[in-house]
């Protein structure tokens, strides 16, 4: 079974952990950097991406994070989180992990107050996903090798790359846990080829969704 740990510096991680929780698995609140050792895939969930930045400062987490990228641990971010994956962030620049082939800008959907929850279409499942957005990032622009999963009104808003998936709304505030089984699936799927092979480095093309883990140990 995959080891699932979300970042708990700041923002909605008890959600999120409840969210796995309600799966059946285990997840590790991660304080430390060492923790990082202990686990397979991490959340890094949405809140206030300037305090996580701050927060961050007190361990060396983005060479941790990048270290663990590399070392075949996959990677979750969600609104803020997924602000800090991304290449280049605006509105204003901050300091990002650049895990993800993107530019990102902040507080695109307006502020709190134009918070929604809307149903979005999700590549490989035949079932609406719900999402809420709050204060919601906008994806501007994205590298070849990013993924698109879902979009809103032909926005991308969920995407993937090498491991690394990250939406710009917050999957853990509603009852359904597609997102969660994607990421549980992805995780799966890198463990099953091995942290060290040298496929894990080719970009993740095949559908996503539905494909169970046995299914990925073939096609990855
Ligand atoms: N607006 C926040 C930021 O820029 C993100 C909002 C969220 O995570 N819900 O960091």
């Amino acid at each position: 079974m995959a080891r699932i740990g979300v970042l708990a510096l700041q923002g909605n991680f008890a959600k999120h952990a409840a969210a796995f929780m309600d799966l059946g698995q285990a997840v590790l609140e991660v304080r430390h950097v060492r923790q990082l050792a202990e686990i397979d895939g991490l959340v890094i969930p949405g809140g206030e991406s300037t305090t996580l930045l701050n927060l961050m400062e007190d361990e060396p987490w983005f060479e941790a994070l990048r270290e663990f990228h590399g070392g075949g641990g996959a990677l979750f971010g969600t609104c803020a989180g997924a602000i800090l994956l991304s290449r280049e962030v605006r509105n204003p620049a901050q300091r990002s992990l650049g895990l993800l082939d993107a530019v990102i800008h902040r507080n695109a959907f307006g502020r709190q107050i134009d918070s929604f929850e809307t149903g979005i279409g999700l590549a490989g499942s035949d079932r609406p996903l719900r999402a809420v957005f709050i204060r919601a990032p906008r994806f501007e622009d994205l590298g070849a090798e990013v993924e698109v999963l879902a979009r809103l009104e032909n926005e991308p808003v969920l995407v993937r790359q090498d491991g690394v998936l990250a939406a710009t709304f917050h999957p853990e505030l509603t009852r359904d846990r597609q997102l969660q089984r994607m990421f549980l699936e992805m995780t799966q799927g890198k463990l099953a080829i091995g942290k060290n092979d040298p496929r894990r480095q080719a970009p993740d093309t095949e559908a996503p969704g539905l494909a169970t883990a046995e299914e990925r140990r073939i096609t990855c």
